[in-house]
């Protein structure tokens, strides 16, 4: 099964008009990514500075507390906070009570990047669920995907403020099964069961049924990091403003179409995902 799914162009992008002129850092929102394991603080950099190129006004990095100097000073757009840690590992339960104002603060939560244990994402993510903001908009990626069937409460928290970017693995620990075989119907039922919007593989899925197609995107784009600059994205225009489905959108065709010019100049398969942000620009350019 297959359902009509609408060609974004940049033309229909244009017609959303997400804000590209608001006067203040406040009027494009504040982005919180909580991730960045120690060995992995990397993907949450790549998420955070992602959002600011695609226009968010604030940023916090929340990472592991040995990772938190490191992260600032290679971002130093950027205000972090050091999650607790327990051994080597992020101490979810805490994330909370080290979060503090950052957290009610945000605008756009993006969980995931660079989290390497589903334990203590499931723990993370009880530990902050009752103090997400109420109109704050949230991005799910990676292990939070893998941990969220387990949280039915906090699936029914965030319905019709999440997107959910799984790629066909995560996919299928959404639906609980053990392998997904109509990514489509797939795609349509993960929304449904999550009042969610799905973007997976330059297709974007809402809850009531709607799809959209990116007529962009190559297999380089299947690359080390590729996943948490495409949640970077979306979080972006949700920072701005946008709507869950009109923010998945941009960001997706933000990403595929930076990934398009790079396999261009690049080659197809050399490009990394850190150049992703060296081309958005452009691609913004035109776009506005
Ligand atoms: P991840 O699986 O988390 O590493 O994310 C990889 C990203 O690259 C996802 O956003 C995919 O949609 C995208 N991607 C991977 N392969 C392709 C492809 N052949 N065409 C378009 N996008 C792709
Ligand atoms: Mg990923």
């Amino acid at each position: 099964m297959s359902t009509r799914a609408e060609l974004v162009t940049p033309a229909l992008l244009r017609s959303w008009q997400v804000s590209r002129d608001a006067e203040g850092k406040d009027d494009r929102g504040t982005v919180l990514v909580i991730g960045g394991a120690r060995r992995t603080p990397g993907a949450a950099i790549l998420t955070g500075r992602t959002a600011l190129r695609a226009g968010a006004g604030r940023l916090t990095l929340a990472v592991a507390e040995a990772a938190a100097v490191a992260s600032a000073v290679s971002l130093p757009e950027c205000g972090t906070v050091g999650l607790p840690e327990k051994g080597q590992r992020i101490e979810g339960s805490a994330a909370a009570d080290a979060l503090g104002t950052d957290l009610e603060t945000a605008d756009v939560l993006v969980v995931g990047p660079g989290l390497d244990n589903a334990e203590d994402t499931a723990d993370l993510l009880r530990s902050i669920s009752s103090g997400i903001p109420q109109e704050a908009s949230v991005v799910l990626d990676a292990y939070a995907l893998g941990v969220l069937p387990g949280l039915p409460e906090l699936g029914g928290l965030l319905a019709g403020r999440l997107v959910l970017t799984p790629n066909r693995t995560e996919a299928a620990r959404l639906l609980e099964v053990d392998e997904v075989e109509d990514a489509d119907a797939a795609a349509l039922e993960i929304a449904r069961r999550y009042g969610a919007v799905v973007t997976s593989k330059g297709r974007i899925t809402a809850p009531d049924g709607r799809a959209w197609e990116v007529p962009a995107g190559n297999p380089g784009l299947a690359t080390s990091g590729s996943g948490d600059v495409l949640a970077g994205s979306v979080a972006g225009f949700l920072a701005r403003g946008a709507t869950p489905d009109q923010a998945a959108c941009w960001g997706t065709y933000l990403h595929a179409a930076a990934g398009d010019r790079l396999s261009s100049s690049k080659g197809p398969l050399s490009f990394l995902a850190s150049e992703l942000l060296e081309a958005m620009p452009q691609v913004m350019t035109e776009l506005t």
